[in-house]
């Protein structure tokens, strides 16, 4: 049995990830500070006896005996991200400080929930691990940007100078149940306005691509890289490459819905990403055979589902 920390376990992704830690036998320890997260994520979980939850800051330093460290601390979603720039780039940086010292100091292996923002408005397509990216260091973005970039950099630096056991996965797009309803991101957004037939609000003309990978195939990732020889490090791109508009995904979540909304047009953000695709040719030789398995459609009639249920209380 291994004990394994997650930071931000009780996040969408990270909830699913102490799912999946605890059914293979591992004793999890989550920590969190609810930014985001939620205790609804993780209740069924509080009378487990090998799943310890501690509410706790990421940039404190935090100390326990542990095998793996899984960090996920952090807000994903621009909305919340730019709520507190500052806060944003503290949580990315000195919460991989604080990870990498105390991988370091019990010999932990650790993986850090990097993204595919380290690529910023790509001129590359698909985007692949090689590709140093098109970031502004100074729009509305960079504070999440930047503070994963430098992740990656403190990551990059702990092994070759400390010899830490690290693992970078740039995660791109990744939806599915237990998003929470205000997260603010265009699937859960889209959702929720079709399932209460509330208009959809498109930004921009919805030209602009995303890449959507369901949450389960990205746990798979994530369980394998940390498996992965010492050797392999990262970076590693995990998306599912097949790739939609805005206003596709609009038009899919209507149509599986059954909604009566509208699609209406709003301003685009500064600096949104005119498209983005993974490379995953990498992930494919060194992931144990890893590939995407849940197709768009089929992922989301299950996140429908969940926000239905969610929607009747
Ligand atoms: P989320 O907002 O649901 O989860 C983040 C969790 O981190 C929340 O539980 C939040 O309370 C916690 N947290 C935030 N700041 C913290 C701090 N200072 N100390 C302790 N806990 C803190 O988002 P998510 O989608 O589950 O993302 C999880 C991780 O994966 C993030 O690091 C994110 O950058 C990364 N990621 C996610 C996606 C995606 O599409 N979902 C894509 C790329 C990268
Ligand atoms: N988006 C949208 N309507 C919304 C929320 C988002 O059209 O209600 C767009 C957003 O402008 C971006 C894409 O959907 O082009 C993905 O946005 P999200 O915030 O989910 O993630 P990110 O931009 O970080 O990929």
């Amino acid at each position: 049995m291994k004990r394994v920390l997650v930071t931000g376990g009780a996040g969408f992704l990270g909830s699913h990830l102490c799912d999946r830690l605890l059914n293979d036998g591992n004793e999890v320890i989550c920590l969190d500070n609810f930014f985001t997260g939620s205790k609804q994520n993780i209740i069924h979980l509080l009378g487990n006896p090998y799943f310890e939850l501690a509410r706790h800051d990421v940039t404190m330093p935090y100390f326990a005996e542990v095998d793996e460290i899984y960090n996920l601390a952090c807000p994903a979603s621009p909305i919340h991200y730019q709520l507190n720039p500052i806060k944003t780039v503290k949580t990315s940086v000195m919460g991989a400080i604080n990870m990498l010292g105390l991988a370091k100091r019990v010999k932990a292996t650790v993986l850090q929930a990097s993204t595919s923002e380290v690529y910023g408005d790509p001129e590359v397509h698909p985007q692949p691990e090689g590709y140093w990216g098109n970031v502004n260091p100074i729009g509305p973005r960079s504070c999440y940007d930047e503070g994963k970039r430098c992740a990656e950099t403190l990551f990059v630096n702990y092994h070759q100078q400390n010899g830490v056991n690290i693992k970078i996965l740039r995660i791109f797009n990744t939806y599915g149940p237990r998003m929470s309803q205000n997260d603010g991101r265009v699937v859960s957004n889209f959702i929720i306005q079709a399932l209460k037939n509330q208009d959809i609000t498109i930004f921009g003309d919805g030209s602009q691509t995303r890449s959507f990978m369901y949450v389960t195939d990205l746990i798979e990732g994530m369980i394998s890289m940390m498996a992965t020889p010492n050797n392999i490090t990262g970076p590693i791109n995990i998306g599912n490459p097949v790739e939609f508009t805005m206003k596709e995904l609009a038009e899919k979540v209507v149509n599986l819905t059954g909604s009566k909304s509208k699609l209406v047009y709003h301003d685009l953000p500064k600096d949104d990403p005119t498209q983005r695709k993974p490379d995953i040719a990498l992930a494919q030789v060194h992931l144990n055979g890893w590939q995407p398995t849940v197709n768009l459609n089929e992922g989301l009639q299950k996140t429908i589902a969940y926000f239905q249920n969610q929607i009747k209380g």
